[in-house]
């Protein structure tokens, strides 16, 4: 799939936060980015039907959205996706493309399925930013290894999603308890550290007590992304062969219309004047 793919990877890495910068303008946009699965009991979390229809007939509707739908989204997309193959329409394709890969990375962030996404329940305020920013900033580059190899066919991408997303719910303890355990042991002055950005100092975890929480999570970030790159790759190889494997050299012979070119505008720009984030905030 390189071919269409590799050619439009700038595209796919700028509109990959598309989905992120829609929560500033759309009420609907906040829940399909995470989950708070603890809402419904304890790993497996078996009180929760995997089926969304059966979910909302158990717990309304508004208790289902509410809670997240991150697992419901991700399949929702692999639909659309399927479609965009289907039509053979670059644009839906591309974007969709894009905007799978947020949220199924979304879907591997342990804290994408913690009701204490933030750590605002038990006073580590920031501990989302920690996770999958300020650690993959650090250390990624030089350090994380992102060679996974060839994408694969998903059978069940219903079953699929909810794996990861069962793996980062119960994940979520480890990384809010490793955090808190650190914090016994590291002084107040060494924990953050100030450093200046676009001409701001801003307080931010130090690099010692990165590399610190890094280590106690044993790889888990750099497992996770890894994890969540493979698991993209498949779902657009899974998309493309459902739709009935449509010819790629000739999409890839396809650009973005005016139309999408102002739909990308518009989106940046109400993102650009928008203050707040509708629903919760994570940082
Ligand atoms: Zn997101």
């Amino acid at each position: 799939m390189m071919v269409l793919y590799k050619k439009n990877i700038s595209f796919l890495s700028e509109h990959a936060i598309d989905p992120d910068k829609r929560r500033y303008a759309v009420k609907e946009e906040g829940p399909r980015h995470f989950i708070d699965i603890d809402f419904y009991g304890k790993y497996p979390y078996a009180a929760l039907p995997h089926n969304y229809d059966s979910a909302v007939a158990k717990f309304g509707e508004e208790t289902v959205i509410t809670q997240g739908i991150v697992p419901w989204h991700v399949q929702a997309m692999l639909g659309r996706l399927t479609a965009a193959f289907k039509e053979k329409n670059f644009s839906k394709i591309m974007k969709n493309s894009a905007e799978i890969g947020h949220y199924i990375a979304d879907a591997h962030v342990p804290l994408h399925a913690s009701s204490n996404h933030n750590g605002q329940l038990t006073n580590q305020k920031g501990i989302h930013g920690f996770w999958e920013s300020r650690v993959p900033e650090l250390l990624a580059e030089k350090h994380f290894d992102f060679f996974i190899g060839k994408a694969s066919y998903i059978k069940k991408p219903g079953a699929f999603i909810w794996d990861r997303v069962l793996e980062s719910g119960i994940a979520a303890d480890s990384v809010l308890g490793f955090e808190r355990e650190l914090t016994l042991v590291f002084d107040e002055d060494k924990k953050y550290s100030f450093e200046e950005r676009n001409g701001k100092v801003i307080k931010q975890y130090s690099t010692a007590f990165t590399i610190a929480f890094d280590k106690k999570l044993n790889g888990m970030v750099e497992r996770r992304m890894r994890q969540s790159i493979e698991a993209i790759a498949s779902f657009w190889y899974t998309a493309w062969v459902n739709a009935g494997q449509p010819d790629l050299r000739v999409l890839a012979l396809q650009n973005f219309s005016e139309k999408d070119a102002l739909e990308f505008e518009a989106l940046n720009a109400s993102w650009l004047q928008a203050s707040k984030i509708i629903g919760r905030e994570e940082d």
